[in-house]
This record gives structure tokens, sequence and C-alpha cells, in this order.
């Protein structure tokens, strides 16, 4: 039985997909996924955040995910990208910091899996600074959920607008 609010939002917001189909909204392009495993652990004390999620996606084969971590760092870099200069500009922070969030996802770049992260880190003041993920950001102690997804998974290539590497 239809009421007011299935009346007025489905026609709006409902766009029927199938598994694989490109859905363009607004100019929003986006590929559906089907969510595959589900992993939850401990990042390894002492090693670099970025490239222990690499390692492990590596090594249990995933090509796409979408994951998050908690924890505190030692050290760590971070950056922003400078878009006139098409740049990123990086600042080491050589302090324990704890991790308040970092979020991030996993495709393919040159057939292998790359992480896109940021990360907002907070001292024992609660300030906080943030920005784009790099190497090194060493662990000190790291949660992680990483829900990985399965279908065409994406690739990252050169964007001539922004000078990024961008899902293509
Ligand atoms: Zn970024």
């Amino acid at each position: 039985m239809p009421n007011l609010f299935n009346l007025f939002y489905i026609p709006v917001f409902y766009i029927p997909a199938w598994p694989g189909q490109d859905i363009v909204m607004n100019e929003l392009s986006c590929f559906e996924f089907q969510q595959g495993r589900l992993f939850v652990g401990c990042l390894p004390h002492g090693r670099d955040l970025i490239l222990s999620v690499e390692e492990f996606c590596e090594d249990v084969s995933i090509q796409m995910a979408t994951f998050s971590v908690i924890g505190a760092v030692s050290s760590a870099t971070i950056g922003a990208y400078d878009q006139k200069q098409q740049v990123y500009v990086t600042v080491k922070e050589e302090a324990p910091l704890e991790i308040v969030s970092c979020t991030g996802n996993v495709s393919l770049k040159d057939g292998k899996p790359f992480i896109h992260a940021h990360i907002l880190l907070a001292d024992e003041h609660g300030k906080t600074t943030g920005g784009h993920l790099f190497s090194e950001t060493i662990i000190f102690a790291g949660e992680i959920d990483l829900q990985e997804l399965t279908g065409r998974p994406m690739q990252r290539a050169y964007d001539d607008t922004t000078g990024l590497m961008l899902w293509k």
C-alpha cells in the first residue's frame, strides 16, 4: 500500500540498477559492486600504514575495497594537493599521535592494489591535523576494518584536468 513517503521519494531518487551497471546521476559516475569478504584486525607495530594495507591486499587477492583505521602512529606524513602547481605539499609529523579517523579505498594502479587514504590525527591536547596520507606513516597500534568489493575493479590513470591519478 503506497504511502505519501513512497509516492514522493521513489520517483525522485530510485534508480533501477543491476550488477555492473554504470550509474550516472547528476554527473556523479558510480559503478555498482557486491560486498565480498569483511576483514577486521590489527595493523603491525612499527610498520608503514599504507604499505602494510597494500601488502595485505596483495596477499589475500583484494583488488577493490574500502577501509577505516583507528589507533595511533609514532610518526606520520600527511599532505595537501596544491591545485595550481599540481603537486602534493607534504608535512612530516615526528610525534606520537592518535588516529582519530582514517578512511580510504583500494583500487588498481598499474595492475596492483593501490591505497588512497586520508587521516585525521590528534595530539595529547586534542589538537588535530590531517590530510592525504603518505608513506612513511609508522603504526604504533592500529585496528582496521576492510570491506572487500567484488565486481570489475576500478583502475587509476592520469587525469589531465587535475594532474591526479583518478579512477577511469
Ligand atoms: Zn587524497
